[in-house]
């Protein structure tokens, strides 16, 4: 069997939509057109709808994977006058304290624990430090602990600081809502919740955010927000764009639009209560913190992870999430976002009580 045949049950490259799939299978055309612009004009404007921004929003379109997003939006937002609290509980979390360490943007981490829940009172020891903006990761994938939205606003707009969220597993599979959170930055990445090729970043940002990018000067000639504002005028980008994703989002944009964005929410959410409600009488737990509904940790009682990892990928051609790490011994992760049915569920759930003899 083909490893392109195999089914995904991974967060990014998720297992794509048909439509996406035949979108993928047209000529790639030339980029500097107006037909083009129009395209990407419309793009912006359904990423805004979608993501509930002020009118007055910024979206930047950018050709790199996720982190290469977190690192531009960084960089563009903030300098050594910011001082910037990060919330790390996992990998991606860790992700932006290296960013702002390679570059020099001051910052102190809220720190969680194994399997600490991010609440309220987390944030005492950070009220009023003179913290300038705040970085999270809102649905944190390495953990899949889904952060308190409220939580981390309240703390901002107390705070005065700018609220910066990597939504690249959480858009699309929870609710999201800029205006209403008064969010400053999202970024999000193709290959997550909107089940598309890798390649292509969306960071929407806020007029004040914008103005403050405006202001800066990131030492990068490649991620320069200026220069992405500027072409976006037109509907264009600075450098080529990943065209091909270009297209599928746009395909993928109207889908969401026309159905409804609730409709896109509560189809991952019937897939993820269903998979979760199968688990129960299994030998396997879920973590206690509040979970994304974009993916699942499952939680074995043994360190035989890699081995079911294995097992489901060599004998029955079905891939899910392994995790890097100490985590990664007796976890593994399963998506619901993707082109996924209650029956392909039935099969994972199959599989795993044959594994365990049962
Ligand atoms: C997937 C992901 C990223 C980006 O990873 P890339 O491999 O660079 O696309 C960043 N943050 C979160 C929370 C993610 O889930």
């Amino acid at each position: 069997m083909k490893l392109e045949d195999y089914k995904l049950f991974t967060i990014g490259p998720t297992q794509m939509y048909k439509s996406t799939l035949e979108v993928r299978s047209k000529v790639v055309p030339y980029f500097r057109t107006p037909e083009f612009s129009e395209l990407m004009l419309e793009n912006e404007a359904l990423v805004k709808k979608l993501q509930f921004a002020e009118e007055d929003a910024k979206v930047v379109f950018l050709t790199c994977s996720g982190s290469g997003a977190m690192e531009a939006t960084v960089i563009n937002c903030f300098d050594k006058n910011d001082k910037l609290l990060v919330i790390s509980g996992g990998t991606f979390g860790e992700r932006f304290e290296k960013i702002c360490q390679i570059h020099h943007i001051p910052f102190e981490a809220l720190k969680l624990g194994a399997d600490e829940e991010l609440r309220a009172e987390c944030f005492k020891p950070f009220e009023g430090k003179e913290f300038t903006g705040l970085l999270v990761n809102i649905d944190e994938t390495y953990t899949g602990q889904l952060y308190d939205i409220n939580i981390i606003s309240d703390f901002c707009k107390r705070n005065d600081m700018y609220l910066v969220v990597d939504a690249i597993s959480s858009f699309l599979a929870d609710e999201y809502n800029m205006a209403k959170y008064g969010i400053d930055a999202t970024i999000v990445s193709s290959q997550k919740g909107l089940c598309l090729a890798p390649g292509l970043s969306i960071v929407t940002l806020s007029a004040r955010m914008a103005a403050k990018a405006e202001a800066t000067d990131p030492e990068s000639l490649y991620f320069d927000f200026k220069d992405c504002f500027l072409n976006m005028k037109r509907g264009q980008t600075p450098f080529t764009p990943a065209v091909g994703v270009c297209f599928e989002l746009n395909d993928m944009l109207h889908k969401i639009d026309s159905e409804g964005i609730e409709t896109r929410l509560g189809d991952v959410k019937a897939r993820c209560d269903y998979f979760r409600n199968s688990l129960k009488g299994l030998p396997v737990h879920l973590p206690p913190y509040p979970l994304s509904n974009a993916i699942t940790p499952v939680r074995f009682e043994k360190d035989i992870a890699m081995e079911f990892f294995a097992y489901l990928k060599d004998e029955k051609h079905i891939m899910v999430n392994p995790v890097g790490g100490e985590l990664g011994k007796r976890s593994i992760r399963v998506s619901h976002v993707g082109d996924l049915s209650f029956a392909d569920y039935d099969e994972l759930i199959a599989e795993i009580k044959q594994f365990f003899g049962m």
